[in-house]
């Protein structure tokens, strides 16, 4: 289990209007901004307006509307940024301490624009 939600940290702070942010969708669910420190040619950070902690919090306490909402903005975003297309892109999401998650507020990078690699380091 991760730890409570901490309404302080970044993306909380986002949403509240604290910190400015380069928005690419909003919905009455989910925003999505660019990734401060891109990397790759398309980088964006897809949130839940709603306070979760990471993607099993979203997936397990999260109402049908809003994981609706969620996914169909992301896709929306994947085709918006022409991502769609054969050359494709990543989604990935960080969660704990071995998944190094920086930023305890649900969120899945869409990264494309380049061919992205292997998805992790060989141990
Ligand atoms: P993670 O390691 O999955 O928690 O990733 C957190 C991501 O948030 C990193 O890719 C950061 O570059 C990004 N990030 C941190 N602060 C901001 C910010 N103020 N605006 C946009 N992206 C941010």
């Amino acid at each position: 289990m991760p730890g409570p939600y901490d309404p302080q940290n970044v993306f909380a702070r986002i949403l509240r209007g604290e910190i400015p942010n380069k928005t690419v969708a909003e919905t009455a669910h989910t925003l999505v901004f660019h990734d401060i420190r891109p990397h790759a040619p398309q980088h964006v950070l897809a949130i839940p307006k709603g306070a979760y902690v990471d993607l099993a919090d979203f997936a397990a306490n999260a109402s049908a509307e809003e994981i609706v909402d969620f996914h169909r903005t992301v896709a929306q975003v994947i085709a918006d940024l022409g991502l769609s297309g054969p050359e494709g892109y990543r989604a990935i999401t960080n969660a704990g301490l071995h998944g190094m998650q920086e930023v305890p507020h649900y969120h899945l990078h869409i990264l494309g624009g380049r061919v992205l690699g292997r998805l992790v380091d060989p141990a």
